[in-house]
């Protein structure tokens, strides 16, 4: 069974970076009207994950609500609901996957304590943006329920 790819709209920008950091091929869509996504989420055949009961409830789309206002309780409804993606980590801001990127390129395009410190960095293709363990992996590792400690 492959990952589902997934929508969130307006409320849900967190949500939808976490996500995607997790590995989930996931939009977000602010400010858009219920339409649009309605119909990006049919093209594509997302899951949308909302807040907005009119819109969960349209019945054209595949829809989560989202019970919760924390961070936490969001990703562990999506973790029970959906389970864990198979793919790559993606970029927090673009949804591009990631890249590894050694650390010999890395050296003089992030912080110097971080290059002593780090020896897995990775690349976004998309927008240039790089991500290392020991902020964002540990972080993101930290709020994977079931795994750790
Ligand atoms: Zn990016």
């Amino acid at each position: 069974m492959t990952t589902p790819q997934l929508l969130c709209d307006s409320m849900l920008g967190e949500l939808a970076r976490w996500l995607r950091l997790m590995g989930f091929d996931t939009i977000f869509m602010p400010d858009a009207p219920d339409i649009d996504i309605v119909r990006r989420a049919r093209y594509d055949g997302r899951i949308v994950l909302t807040q907005d009961r009119p819109l969960a409830a349209h019945p054209a789309v595949q829809a989560i609500i989202i019970e919760s206002d924390a961070l936490d309780a969001q990703l562990e409804q999506v973790r029970v609901t959906v389970g864990l993606p198979e793919g790559q980590p993606r970029c927090a801001m673009c949804n591009t996957t990631l890249e590894s990127l050694s650390r010999s390129d890395a050296k003089g395009r992030v912080p110097p304590y971080v290059f002593r410190t780090v020896t897995t960095f990775s690349l976004c293709p998309g927008c240039h943006r790089i991500y290392w363990k020991g902020t964002h992996w540990e972080s993101i590792e930290a709020r994977l329920p079931g795994q750790g400690d």
